[in-house]
């Protein structure tokens, strides 16, 4: 077959096609038709001038394709936040920031430029984490690759010494704090796809922190949860508001958090509110920035009226103190 190929064509007898590709240019031309050559040329300039074109375009590429990626802070203890601001080239669009195994959302701010709140769980590991940006230029996927470093953070400790009935719950009361826990777990654990909450947060009461968040505690020796939120001073009574715009997804009598509210910001973004007097809202309520959700108290386990402030994104919770320094910013 293959030497029937490379076989000369006898004049006046049409060659192979795939004869063709081996004769040289001229000696083909005589059994093409004109037209369809003309038209091949044609097609073979258009396609050499589109390829020049894509390559003036290629040596373009680097400062048109620029994408900036600015965290703040640039590096976060566990249980630490981040604002991450991004500015793509006009046009291009973010579509998924990625951190810790996690997909955090990301918003656009203005014209070309998005940012997302991004967080690290209290067990998470200290060393280099990748944070990788997915961003999307006329149709072609791109990605940005970082480091934020989770840094080494000694976290405050707290000794107690309590009664025994007090570490270890009767079988009763046992089943419904965990009952209580899946209730709390099960309502921050929706990522709705709409963000509630704009723009910058407000503290629930303007008060001091009694009590930081990620205090390792210690109830006759033993090792408890860290503090997974903060306790602020707030007198029996006082009125509790709405750090921003959400759903409340939660309002429940626990045993060990007392009247407990949790609201739904949106986008994966929770805030818990623990030991009530008194509820002012209910499961479902829409509630704004600013608005009374409920009056602070001691119900629940507790040594004195306080309120315990907590904030979860995407079933992590977070130092709140931080997060309000990263949330003002916006
Ligand atoms: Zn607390």
């Amino acid at each position: 077959m293959a030497r029937r190929l490379i076989k000369p064509a006898r004049a006046g007898k049409k060659p192979e096609l795939e004869c063709y590709m081996k004769n040289t240019f001229s000696a083909t031309t005589s059994y093409l038709p004109n037209a369809f050559l003309a038209f091949l040329a044609i097609l073979l300039c258009f396609n050499f001038l589109l390829s020049a074109i894509s390559l003036s375009n290629a040596a373009a590429l680097p400062a048109e394709s620029a994408i900036t990626v600015k965290p703040e802070p640039t590096s976060i203890p566990p249980g630490g936040v981040s604002l991450v601001r991004i500015s793509v080239p006009q046009g291009a669009t973010v579509t998924a920031i990625r951190y810790l195994k996690k997909n955090f959302p990301v918003f656009r701010q203005k014209g070309d430029n998005w940012f997302a709140i991004i967080g690290a769980g209290l067990k998470t590991s200290p060393g280099r984490h990748n944070l990788t940006v997915k961003w999307k230029q006329a149709d072609q996927q791109e990605i940005y690759a970082s480091v934020l470093p989770i840094i080494r953070k000694k976290y405050p400790e707290e000794h107690l010494k309590v009664s025994r009935k007090m570490v270890n719950f009767p079988p009763d009361i046992l089943k419904r704090v965990l009952d209580d826990q899946k209730a709390v777990r099960g309502a921050c654990s929706r990522i709705s796809k709409e963000r509630y909450w704009q723009g910058s947060f407000i503290w629930p009461v303007n008060s001091k922190v009694l009590s930081p968040f990620g205090l390792r505690r210690f109830f006759n020796g033993q090792p408890r949860s860290p503090h997974s939120g903060v306790d602020l001073r707030a007198k029996d009574g006082t009125p509790i508001v709405a750090p921003n715009n959400g759903v409340v997804v939660l309002a429940r009598d626990c045993y060990l958090s007392g009247k407990t509210v949790v609201i739904d910001h949106g986008a994966g973004l929770y805030t818990l509110y623990a030991h009530f007097s008194k509820f002012k809202v209910k499961t479902g309520d829409k509630v704004k920035k600013g608005q009374v959700i409920g009056l602070a108290g001691s119900t629940g386990r507790v040594t004195g009226p306080h309120l315990h402030w907590g904030v979860s994104l995407l079933g992590t919770r977070i130092d709140p103190q931080q997060f309000m320094e990263v949330a003002e910013k916006l």
